[in-house]
């Protein structure tokens, strides 16, 4: 499970599929309020009724996307910081 493409401009990222069995999940990070949406069946079932009862929960593609966005926010920060 990786990510294969990221949506320039938009919180969007394409992930691939870690058993195979789909060709990947199409991810939105900003959907839902910031709570984000995924194409997988888990989102769909057991995420997004907890969502929309005003709980936040994520799958696994998700928590993917949000951690490599935070990685490049940090990365990005750290480099500004060190130029003061
Ligand atoms: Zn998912």
């Amino acid at each position: 499970m990786k990510i294969t493409h990221h949506i320039e401009d938009k919180m969007c990222y394409y992930v691939s599929s870690e058993t195979g069995r789909a060709e990947g999940y199409y991810v939105d990070l900003l959907a839902n309020g910031g709570a984000g949406h995924c194409g997988c069946v888990n989102f769909g079932v057991v995420h997004f009724p907890k969502i929309k009862a005003g709980t936040r929960s994520y799958c696994k593609h998700i928590l993917l996307c949000r951690n490599y966005f935070l990685d490049s926010l940090l990365t990005h920060l750290s480099n500004k910081e060190r130029q003061h």
